[in-house]
C-alpha cells in the first residue's frame, strides 16, 4: 500500500526570510497531516534554518541536488553527509534543469542516486520528456532509459528509500499540465518497468510521483489516477495555500 508523497522544490525562487516565513506557514496550516508523506526542498543555504524550524512536524526537508562524491575538490558543490547533517532526509535528483541546463547525463545521476542510498538519503529520482521527444513518439523509450540507468545498481531492498517523478519537461514550469490520462499513461508504463525490474511487491510499493505545473486545480484529478501517488511541485510549493491545496487533494485521493 503506497502512501501518497507530496514535495515542494523551491528551486532558486526564496530568500531566507521568504523561506522562513514560508516554512512557518507550512507548519501551522499542514504540519500535523500524517496520512500524506511531505516534504519541502530549499535552496541549499536555508536547509539547516527551514529543517530546524520544521523538525517537530510531518513535513520533512530535502535538497534540491547533490555531488557523487562524498568530499574532495569540488569547488561549488554539496555533498551528501553535508546534507544529513543539515536535517535532510531526500534529494531530488536528475531534475530536468539539472539534465538540461547543468547537462548532467544518466550516469551521473546514477552515481548520485547509489551515493545517496549508501548514505542512508532518500532519493526523488526524476525523469521525463522534452516536447520534441514527445511529438516524435519518444516518450516510452526516453522515460524507460532515465529509469533504467537512474536505478542501475539499486537493489529491491533499496527502493523502499527511492522515489521516482515522473515530470515532463514540457510541463515543468510553462503552465501546461500533462492531462491525467497522459500522467496515467507514463506512470503505468514506469510501474510495468519496475514490476520487470525488482517484481510485482517492490513496484507495487514504489511512489511515482507526477510532476509539472500542478496546482491546487488541477491536483485532485492527477492524484486520482491510480498510479499517480502525489506530487513534486514546483511553482505551486512557494504560497503556504497553494501547496496546502495539494496536499489537501492528496489526502482524498489516498490509494
Ligand atoms: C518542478 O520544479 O519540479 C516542477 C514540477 O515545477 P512546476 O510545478 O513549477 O512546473
Amino acid at each position: 500500500m503506497r502512501q501518497l508523497f507530496v514535495a515542494g522544490n523551491w528551486k532558486m525562487r526564496l530568500n531566507g526570510r521568504q523561506s522562513i516565513r514560508l516554512a512557518g506557514r507550512l507548519r501551522e496550516r499542514v504540519g500535523d497531516v500524517t496520512d500524506v508523506r511531505l516534504a519541502v526542498c530549499p535552496p541549499f543555504v536555508y536547509l539547516k534554518s527551514v529543517a530546524e524550524l520544521l523538525s517537530e512536524c510531518s513535513i520533512d526537508v530535502g535538497a534540491q541536488n547533490m555531488h557523487a562524491e562524498e568530499a574532495g575538490a569540488f569547488t561549488g558543490e554539496v555533498a551528501g553527509p553535508m546534507l544529513l547533517d543539515v536535517g535532510c532526509r531526500y534529494v531530488i535528483l536528475g531534475h530536468s534543469e539539472r539534465r538540461h541546463v547543468f547537462g548532467e547525463t544518466d550516469e551521473f545521476i546514477n552515481q548520485k542516486v547509489l551515493k545517496a542510498l549508501s548514505l542512508g538519503l532518500e532519493p526523488i529520482v526524476c525523469g521525463g520528456e522534452t516536447l520534441s521527444q514527445r511529438e516524435a513518439v519518444q516518450t516510452e523509450s526516453v522515460v524507460s532509459d532515465q529509469l533504467k540507468s537512474g536505478l542501475a545498481g539499486v537493489t529491491a531492498e533499496q527502493m523502499a528509500k527511492v522515489t521516482i517523478a515522473y515530470e515532463p519537461v514540457w510541463a515543468i514550469g510553462t503552465g501546461r499540465t500533462a492531462t491525467p490520462q497522459q500522467a496515467e499513461d507514463v506512470h503505468a508504463l514506469l510501474r510495468a518497468l519496475l514490476t520487470e525490474m525488482y517484481g510485482a511487491d517492490v513496484s507495487a510499493d514504489t511512489v511515482i510521483q507526477y510532476g509539472g505545473s500542478v496546482k491546487p486545480e488541477n491536483a485532485a484529478e492527477l492524484m486520482a489516477m491510480p498510479n499517480v501517488d502525489g506530487a513534486l511541485v514546483g511553482g505551486a510549493s512557494l504560497e503556504a495555500a497553494s501547496f496546502e491545496g495539494i496536499i489537501r487533494a492528496a489526502q482524498s485521493a489516498r490509494k
